[in-house]
C-alpha cells in the first residue's frame, strides 16, 4: 500500500493543528487561501514586487482583505469582527495561507492588527471600541473609510532596534489648562514602519521629556492631528514588497487621552498606567507567533514545486515515458529525495511548533485576564507585588505538571483537578511554557527556516534563483530573512529563552516530557519518541552542569552575558521543542484521524510515513543537542597537555565532574539514533511515489 498517496490535505491539517471542530477557522483558511492564490499570486507573477512604492495594484490586496472579512478578523463580534475570543490561532492560519504564496501579503494583512495590538492588550475600553470599530470595513449602508494602522517602535540609528529601551521619541506637555485634559506634544521618527504609506493612525513608543510626565508610554497618533504626520520615504527593501514600509516623521499635538491604557494624575504629574516596555512585551508575546508560522508555510509550500521540477527535469529529451529517467528525473538520486525530506520535515516541525504556540496563546489570553482581575480585586499592583503573589503558585504549577505526568489510576485526581481549576496556577504554568514556545517558534522557524529555504532554492538549480521559479522560492528565501529580523531578531528570542529555559516550571515539564516520551516509545514504537527522550535528557543534564560550571578563570558559564553558552542551549532546545510538537500532532492524527472517513482510509500508512519523518527529525535534533552539549561541556575546559593519548577516553574521563554520566547520556543519544537513516530512506522513497497535481494552483 502507498504510504503517501497525495500531499497532506485540509482534513489531515485540521486534525494535526486542532481546528477540525472550528468552522469559523476553516472559513478563515478558505478566505485567505483564495486571496493568496488569486490576488497575491497574480501580483507577484506580474512583477509587483519590483517596486518599493505602494502602488494602486498593491492596494488591491487591501480591498481583497476587506471584501473577504479578513480585515476585521482581529476584532470582537461587537466591534464588527466575526470570531469571539482569542484569535492567535486564527492569525497563524491567515499568516500560513498568505505566506504559502507571499510573505509580504501576510505582513500586509497582519500590520494593522499589530498596530491595534497595543490597544487590544492594554488600551482603555474607550480606546478599544473606538479604534477597533474604525478598522472594520464599512457595513452596507455605512459611509466611511476603513482605517489602517502602523506600529512605530523602531527609530533611526542609534536609537530603538533590538534594544527597545533606548527610545528617542519624546512627549512633553504642550498645554494643560485648569480642569481640562492635558495636551501633549509628540516627537517621534520611525524607521522601517510597516503600513506607513497609507496608515491613518499610528501606535508609537515614546519616552518622557517632561518632569510632569512620569514615564515612557505608547501613544496613538492620527493623521488629522495638529502638526506633522509625514509617512516619509519608502524603505528600499528587497523583501516583502507586497507590504508598505516607510521611515515616517511625526511632530504632533494630541490629547493625553491618547496614552494607551490611560493615566492618572498624581501630585500634578501624569502617570501613564503602562510604560512602553510593558505594552510591547504583551504585544510581541503574541504577534511573533504568526511570523514564525509564515516561514513554516514557505518550507511546506516548496515540497510540491520541487517534486514537480525534479520529476520533469529530463522529460522532452531522449528519455522515454516509462523509463526511470523520464518518470523520476532527479528523484532517481538519493540525495535529491533526502534533501527534500529535510526541508519537509523541518517545515512540519516548524508548523507544529507555531500552531502549538498559537493555541497556547489562545489558552493563555483568558487566564491572563482572570489573573489581572484577581489582582485588581486583591489590590496587588505592580510587577514586583505580582511576582511575589505568584511565587507560591509556581510550586503548585510544578505539582500539577508532575501529577499530569502520572498515569490516571496512580495519581491524586482530586488534587490535580483542584490545581487545574486555579487560574493563578494555570497562569504560572502557561506563562512559563509560552515563554519558551513563543520565542522558540520565532527563533527556530525563521532562523533555521531561512537556511532550509536556501536548500529548497538549491534543489531547483538555476531556476530557483529566477523570478520564474514555481512557488516563488527565491523570493521566499529572502523573505524568510525579514521574518527572522522584524518583531525582534534572533538575539531577542535567544535572550528570552536564556531566562525562561531554566525556570522551575519549565524544567519540571522537561522531566515530565522525558517520562512521557519513554512511555510513548513503548506504546507506539517507530515514531522517534525514544530518540527525543534521550536528547532531552542530555540537554537537561548539560543545563544543570553548566549552571555550576566555571571557566578556567573561575567565571560562571551560565550567565546573561555569556551568550556563547546560553544562546547555544536556547537553539538546541528550540530544535527539541519543535520535534516534540510535531510528535504530538502525529499522535493526534493517529487518534482522531479514525473519526474522519476521508482521513481514516489509509491512516495507518500515513501515520507510518509521518512516524518515519519524525524519527528522522528527532535524530537531527538529537544530533544538534549532542554537538552543542559536547561543545559547551568541553569547550570551556583547558586542553590537556597533548603528549600521548591526551584526548582518549581514559584522560578525558577526568576532565570534569560528572564526566561518566555525561558520556553515558551521549552514548544513549548516539544509540537512540539507530534506525533513523532507515526511516529517512523509507520516507524519502515515498516522495518518489506521491501523486501531485499537474500544475500549481496559483499563477506563475
Ligand atoms: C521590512 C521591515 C519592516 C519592519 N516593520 C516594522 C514596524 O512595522 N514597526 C517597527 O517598529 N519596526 C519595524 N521593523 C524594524 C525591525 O523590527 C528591526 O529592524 C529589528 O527589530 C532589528 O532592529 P535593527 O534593524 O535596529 O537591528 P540592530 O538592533 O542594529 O541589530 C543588528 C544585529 O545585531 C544583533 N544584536 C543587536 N543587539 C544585540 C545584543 N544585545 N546582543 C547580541 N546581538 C545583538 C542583532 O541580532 C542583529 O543581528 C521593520 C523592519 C523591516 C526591515
Amino acid at each position: 500500500m502507498e504510504r503517501l498517496r497525495t500531499l497532506p490535505g485540509d482534513d489531515v491539517r485540521q486534525i494535526m493543528w486542532r481546528f477540525a471542530d472550528r468552522y469559523d477557522l476553516q472559513m478563515v483558511v478558505q478566505s485567505s487561501r483564495s486571496i493568496a492564490r488569486t490576488t497575491a499570486a497574480r501580483l507577484v507573477a506580474d512583477g509587483a514586487r519590483n517596486t518599493h512604492d505602494w502602488t494602486p495594484e498593491k492596494e488591491e490586496l487591501l480591498k481583497a482583505f476587506d471584501a473577504s472579512g479578513l480585515t476585521g478578523m482581529f476584532m470582537e463580534p461587537e466591534q464588527g469582527g466575526f470570531i469571539a475570543g482569542p484569535k492567535n490561532l486564527a492569525m497563524c492560519l491567515v499568516a500560513y495561507e498568505l505566506s504559502w504564496v507571499d510573505g509580504g501579503a501576510a505582513t500586509c494583512n497582519l500590520a494593522t492588527d499589530l498596530a491595534l495590538a497595543p490597544i487590544h492588550e492594554r488600551g482603555t475600553p474607550e480606546q478599544k471600541d473606538y479604534y477597533m470599530t474604525k478598522c472594520v470595513p464599512p457595513q452596507p449602508g455605512e459611509d466611511r473609510e476603513v482605517w489602517r494602522g502602523a506600529f512605530a517602535l523602531t527609530e533611526p540609528l542609534p536609537y530603538v532596534g533590538v534594544d527597545t529601551g533606548v527610545v528617542s521619541g519624546k512627549i512633553r506637555i504642550a498645554e494643560w489648562k485648569e480642569g481640562e485634559e492635558p495636551m501633549i506634544q509628540v516627537e517621534k521618527r520611525g524607521r522601517f514602519i510597516t503600513n506607513m504609506a497609507f496608515a491613518n493612525f499610528v501606535t508609537a513608543a515614546v519616552n518622557t521629556d517632561d518632569e510632569r510626565i512620569k514615564s515612557s508610554c505608547m501613544v496613538i497618533l492620527e493623521e488629522g492631528d495638529e502638526g506633522i504626520f509625514d509617512p516619509g520615504a519608502p524603505t528600499l527593501k528587497m523583501v516583502h514588497q507586497l507590504s508598505a514600509t516607510n521611515d515616517p516623521v511625526f511632530s504632533l499635538k494630541v490629547p493625553a487621552s491618547r496614552i494607551i491604557g490611560g493615566y492618572t494624575i498624581q501630585d500634578g504629574v501624569i502617570v501613564p498606567n503602562y510604560s512602553h516596555g510593558e505594552i510591547i512585551a504583551a504585544v510581541f508575546q503574541r504577534t511573533r507567533i504568526p511570523v514564525g508560522v509564515m516561514t513554516a508555510a514557505k518550507l511546506l509550500s516548496a515540497v510540491e514545486p520541487v517534486i514537480r521540477y525534479q520529476r520533469g527535469r529530463f522529460r522532452g529529451g531522449e528519455s522515454k515515458p516509462g523509463t526511470p529517467r523520464y518518470e523520476l528525473g532527479l528523484q532517481q538520486n538519493e540525495d535529491a529525495n533526502h534533501r527534500l525530506l529535510d526541508v519537509w520535515s523541518t517545515g512540519e516541525a516548524m508548523a507544529s511548533l507555531g500552531f502549538a504556540a498559537g493555541r497556547m496563546a489562545d489558552e493563555f489570553d483568558p487566564i491572563e485576564k482572570e489573573k489581572d482581575r484577581l489582582f485588581i480585586e486583591q489590590a496587588i499592583k505592580g510587577p514586583r507585588a505580582q511576582l511575589k503573589a505568584l511565587k507560591p503558585k509556581e510550586q503548585e504549577a510544578m505539582e500539577m505538571v508532575q501529577l499530569r505526568a502520572r498515569p490516571e489510576g496512580e495519581r491524586d485526581q482530586a488534587r490535580l483537578e483542584a490545581l487545574e481549576a486555579d487560574p493563578l496556577v494555570q497562569y504560572s504554568y502557561l506563562s512559563a511554557m509560552s515563554n519558551v514556545y513563543i520565542p522558540a517558534c520565532k527563533l527556530w522557524n525563521t532562523g533555521y527556516g531561512c537556511q532550509m529555504m536556501r536548500e529548497a532554492v538549491a534543489m531547483m538549480g538555476g531556476y530557483g534563483i529566477t523570478e520564474d521559479c514555481p512557488g516563488f522560492l527565491g523570493q521566499k528565501w529572502m523573505d524568510a530573512q525579514l521574518e527572522a529580523t522584524y518583531e525582534g531578531p534572533e538575539v531577542v528570542q535567544r535572550r528570552q529563552l536564556s531566562i525562561s529555559m531554566t525556570g522551575p516550571v519549565f524544567s519540571a515539564q522537561v522531566t515530565a516530557w522525558i517520562d512521557e516520551l519513554k512511555r510513548r516509545a513503548q506504546e507506539t514504537p517507530g515514531r522517534g519518541h525514544c530518540t527525543l527522550a534521550a536528547a532531552f535528557e542530555l540537554w537537561a543534564w548539560t543545563v544543570e552542569h553548566l549552571q555550576s560550571a566555571k571557566d578556567p578563570e573561575g567565571k560562571p558559564l551560565m550567565h546573561g552575558r555569556r551568550q556563547g553558552v546560553t544562546f547555544q542551549l536556547a537553539d538546541a532546545l528550540s530544535w527539541l521543542v519543535a520535534v516534540k510538537c510535531f510528535m504530538d500532532d502525529i499522535d493526534e492524527l493517529a487518534e482522531k484521524g479514525q473519526m474522519n472517513p476521508v482521513v481514516a482510509e489509509g491512516l495507518d500508512a500515513l501515520v507510518d510515513f509521518y512516524g518515519d519523518m519524525a524519527t528522522w527529525q528527532a535524530a537531527r535534533a538529537a544530533g544538534e543537542t549532542g554537538r552543542v552539549a559536547a561543545d559547551l561541556v568541553f569547550g570551556y575546559i583547558l586542553h590537556p597537555d597533548c603528549a600521548g593519548e591526551c584526548c582518549g577516553p581514559e584522560a578525558s574521563g577526568n576532565l570534569f565532574d560528572g564526566a561518566e554520566e555525561f558520556y553515558a547520556l551521549r552514548r544513549k543519544v548516539d544509540a537512540a539514533a539507530a534506525g533513523a537513516r532507515l526511516a529517512k530512506d523509507r520516507a524519502a522513497a515515498d516522495l518518489t511515489k506521491v501523486m501531485i497535481p499537474e500544475a500549481l494552483d496559483y499563477p506563475l
